[in-house]
């Protein structure tokens, strides 16, 4: 049940919607939209905006009262976002927002101490007896205090298999022949070096970037590509399209010399061959009678 005071704040819409008005102007204030107790003292009239940069949002104007002979008074107003408004998003947190590959030349990212995918490296005798070293995490570790842990090695091959150098890229599904078996893959040292190498093709879309042992390419050092079996072609003329050259009235004149004295030494030629089959009847008759 409500009290006096807030029968009173209650009863103070009109002073709430005055005071807005005069602040805010008569065109950016909707209807009335409720009444709300803050306090023993205070309470908050709410009105719809208007203003059509501010979809969805309501005005809040809050009221306080000292007592029963007090004047009700205006602590404050502010927009409230109501159903439909526009909101930025929820924060995050840098160090939640950073993905892979993000960090560009001059950026600065620091690795937690904590950082799962690390743990320390092991140096010398004593770190046998560190507790923080369980077998399988142990690695030679010289120059480096940490080294990368078992999760970190398992994030990162599942980061590495499904990626675009992985068996389910685009470009190693197009083919059979599978970096495994090819010449060029180099595998890495270490427990990744069992499923992941790098290729070292020059003209591979994948040169010097790690890959898995089933991704491939059309790279692969033992395709064979029958070269007599691609059909090729004759030569083709295209009289549609001509070069042309301008020529001067001297140049055609020794064009056509040239082709007359071509023609006439073909004719000797032809007459030469035609004397050398004529037989001398005479010399037949000769070679009879000495048999
Ligand atoms: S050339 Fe192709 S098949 Fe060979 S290692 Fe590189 S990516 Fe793999």
């Amino acid at each position: 049940m409500a009290n006096a005071l807030e029968t009173k704040l209650s009863n103070a819409k009109d002073v709430a919607r005055k005071f807005l008005v005069e602040e805010i102007t008569e065109q950016r204030v909707g209807e009335y939209l409720g009444f709300e107790v803050e306090g023993e003292n205070v309470a908050t009239h709410k009105f719809k905006c208007v203003d059509k940069a501010y979809v969805g949002w309501n005005w809040a104007v809050t009221l306080a009262v000292v007592d029963q002979s007090s004047e009700v008074t205006v602590s404050e107003i502010l927009l409230l976002p109501g159903d439909g408004a526009i909101l930025a998003s929820s924060w995050i947190p840098w160090e939640q927002r950073v993905e892979p590959g993000d960090i560009g030349i001059g950026d600065v990212l620091p690795t937690a101490p904590d950082d799962i995918r690390l743990v320390p490296g092991y140096t010398g005798v004593d770190d046998l007896f560190d507790e923080k070293l369980t077998p399988e995490g142990w690695e030679v570790g010289l120059g480096r205090f940490r080294v990368l842990s078992v999760p970190g090695k398992d994030q990162t091959a599942i980061r590495w298999y499904e990626g675009d150098r992985g068996p389910r890229a685009a470009i190693a599904e197009a083919v059979t022949d599978k970096c495994v078996t090819c010449g060029f893959y180099v595998a890495i040292s270490g427990s990744l070096g069992q499923s992941f190498g790098v290729c070292t093709n020059k003209f591979a879309a994948d040169d010097a970037k790690v890959v898995s042992i089933d991704h491939g390419c059309g790279g692969h050092s033992e395709i064979v590509v029958d070269m007599h079996s691609i059909p090729t072609g004759g030569i083709v003329f295209d009289d549609n399209n001509l070069d042309t050259a301008e020529v001067s009235d001297e140049e055609v004149v020794e064009v056509e010399v040239a082709e007359i004295e071509e023609e006439d030494d073909d004719t000797e030629v032809e007459d030469l061959d035609l004397a050398s089959d004529v037989i001398d009847e005479s010399e037949l008759d000769e070679a009879d009678e000495e048999n």
